[in-house]
């Protein structure tokens, strides 16, 4: 009998024989992965899993990725990294995961996250938006802000105060709302580099089922921690392989401009190099001991480490660059609010150097993971919180 590495590379080869990735459709591919429990081989069979351990995810990866499939977490970045732990982990019935995930991992419906507010970004727990219970449905009404890709959504992740009368995390209910529903509208907001990546998204009188509840009434806090876990450790790990990753730009930018080539630029590439497999080997490490359950507040090391390595890194190719770097083209300039394809983001350097600018931001800010780290990991004395203990409605708001 053979070990479990062995059934999950037999099914691996097995999807890739039937299903070649360079010839089939992106979603037939990513189908014959869920059904053959490869999307999440951690998750239970018949939900894109094997029941197997987490770890043994690469084993599948490499095998699907070598053959020319796609990396899936770049397609549906929130649809893979966060909506799927969540919904398998907090769903209320098993028909509502059927009904979603699927779909998720073919990459047909997209998913966003509609939890930061203009009121509510660190202080994510703070939040305004409402929902309330009408019969077997909840009216939502609220504002949600930097909502990457809910221009593209068929599903959002949506956190919303439905009591307002208890302290600010306590009356919290997780939801998963339909971005097409009634009441819904998207505005798209244009960044720094000239894409609409992100929008705006109102909610006035928006009805959600019951049945798209994830977890109890009054412990959305809870749900939203599986879901923030799982995008800091999925926005915290690097390439699988060494040298993969963000530093394999520097690295080609640097093999393709020998004219440009310094002693002293050459040792910078050289400690970025070291840096980001250090980051590699880390999260490599946190991922092999985290063989069961879900992600910790370790995978806050891995964000805040790679979030400040990326900007060291387009910051090195915009010096080698010189002058050239602030040439920036018509790229800047696309639209990407109708088509937002994920593999847009990644532009020219220039384009990923003013992007890297968010990436200290989003998912958690790096002064929010220092006092994570702080507190979770170290154990050290916690930030000051007047607001502890306070019914929310009572907290004073700008
Ligand atoms: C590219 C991008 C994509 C995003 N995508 C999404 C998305 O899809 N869905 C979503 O819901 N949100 C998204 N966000 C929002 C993101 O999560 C928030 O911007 C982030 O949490 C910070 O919140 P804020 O912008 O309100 O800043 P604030 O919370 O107002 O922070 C302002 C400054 O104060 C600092 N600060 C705040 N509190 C503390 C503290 N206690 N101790 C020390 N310093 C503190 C912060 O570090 C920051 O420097 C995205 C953001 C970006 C940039």
């Amino acid at each position: 009998m053979g070990t479990d590495a062995d059934r999950v590379a037999d099914a691996a080869r097995r999807v890739v024989d039937e299903h070649d990735p360079k010839t089939v459709p992106i979603p037939e591919f990513l189908g014959a992965c869920f059904d053959a429990g490869l999307s999440w081989v951690h998750f239970p069979e018949g939900f894109g899993g094997l029941g197997l351990s987490r770890g043994l995810q690469a084993v599948a990866d490499r095998i699907l990725q070598g053959a020319g499939g796609p990396v899936p977490l770049g397609l549906n970045p929130m649809g893979y990294g966060m909506a799927a732990p969540t919904v398998r982990e907090h769903a209320q019935t098993d028909e509502v995961r059927h009904r979603l995930l699927r779909p998720l991992a073919t990459t047909e419906e997209i998913w966003c996250q509609l939890f930061s507010e203009p009121g509510a970004g660190s202080d994510l727990a703070g939040l305004a938006t409402s929902a309330v219970l009408d019969g077997d449905t909840w009216v939502v009404n609220g504002q949600k802000v930097w909502t990457s890709l809910a221009h593209r959504a068929k599903w959002g992740l949506l956190l919303a105060r439905t009591d307002p009368d208890v302290p600010k995390h306590k009356g919290l209910t997780y939801f998963v709302i339909d971005m097409h529903a009634d009441g819904v509208q998207t505005r798209p907001l244009r960044q720094l580099t000239g894409h609409a990546e992100f929008n705006e998204v109102y909610m006035t009188d928006a009805r959600i089922p019951d049945a798209y509840r994830l977890g109890a009434v009054g412990d959305g806090w809870r749900v939203a921690m599986t879901t923030l876990m799982n995008e800091r450790s999925a926005l915290g790990g690097s390439g699988s392989r060494r040298g993969a990753g963000t530093v394999s730009d520097a690295v080609a930018l640097w093999a393709s401009r020998p004219d440009l080539h310094t002693p002293v630029l050459r040792d910078r590439l050289t400690r970025l190099w070291l840096r980001a497999e250090a980051q590699r080997l880390t999260s490599e490490r946190s991922r092999a001991s985290a063989t069961v359950g879900g992600p910790g507040p370790e995978g806050s090391v891995g964000k805040l480490v790679g979030a400040e390595l990326n900007q060291h890194i387009y910051e090195f190719c915009m010096d080698l660059l010189g002058p050239e770097g602030i040439l920036y083209g018509s790229y800047g300039m696309q639209d990407t609010s109708s088509n937002g394809d994920a593999q847009d983001w990644r532009g020219p350097i220039q384009q990923r150097f003013l992007r890297s600018r968010a990436n200290t931001i989003e998912g958690g800010t790096s002064e929010v993971m220092r006092n994570i780290l702080a507190e979770r990991v170290l154990g050290l004395p916690g930030d000051l919180r007047a607001d502890a203990g306070m019914p929310w409605k009572e907290v004073p708001r700008g």
